[in-house]
């Protein structure tokens, strides 16, 4: 139990937890744009009318949520203590060499990555693997001395990963309401039924 009378702070608006992701990510070097760039060369292999953006919007919506506020910020703070040594007993080499058979940072990706639906897992599964744009750049830093991208690597796929589903599922809604002659089904209609 904690004996200070300090108050604490737990919980944060919407807007403060994007603006706090925005910068953890900055401070790695890591844009919004560019990890819409990765949810666009993903998407546009599956749909046509895909925008850079609907995808920056998605990344944006994304990064207010509250799970991925926590999950942003505690791999940016794992990673920053094991770059310092501060981490004790075996996991700190582990996560510092980032061992390939460490798989925790991939638990959490996959966390975030199925926000918007089951197939937000394959786009993290394919980013993963094929390490697109600033996810190759941070995994290439991460191999540098002295720095430790074990986590935010993940993150930043499962980040774009979210956002492709979520635009799929933006435009399935559009492409949906087309076939349904552009009216907006609404909670009184359904009431009508
Ligand atoms: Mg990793």
């Amino acid at each position: 139990m904690s004996t200070s009378n300090e108050t604490k702070r737990l919980v944060y608006t919407r807007q403060e937890m994007f603006d706090f992701n925005k910068k953890t990510l900055e401070k790695r070097g890591i844009s919004i744009e560019a990890i819409g760039e990765i949810t666009f060369t993903q998407q546009s292999r599956y749909m046509q009318n895909v925008s850079r953006e609907l995808c920056i919007e998605s990344v944006e919506k994304i990064l207010s949520l509250r799970d991925v506020f926590h999950h942003v910020q505690l791999a940016a703070e794992i990673d920053r203590l094991a770059e310092e040594k501060l981490l004790k007993g075996p996991i700190q080499d582990i996560i510092y060499e980032d061992l390939g058979l460490f798989g925790i940072d991939e638990t959490m990706g996959l966390d975030v990555a199925g926000l918007y639906g089951t197939i937000g897992m394959t786009n993290f599964g394919d980013i993963d693997v094929n390490k697109h744009g600033i996810v190759k750049k941070l995994n290439d830093a991460g191999k540098e001395a002295g720095i430790c991208h074990t986590f935010m690597d993940d993150i930043v796929g499962a980040i774009a990963a979210a956002a492709s589903t979520r635009v799929a599922q933006v435009l399935s809604e559009s492409d949906a309401l087309e076939d349904f002659g552009g009216r907006r089904m609404t909670l009184f209609d359904l009431n009508n039924r």
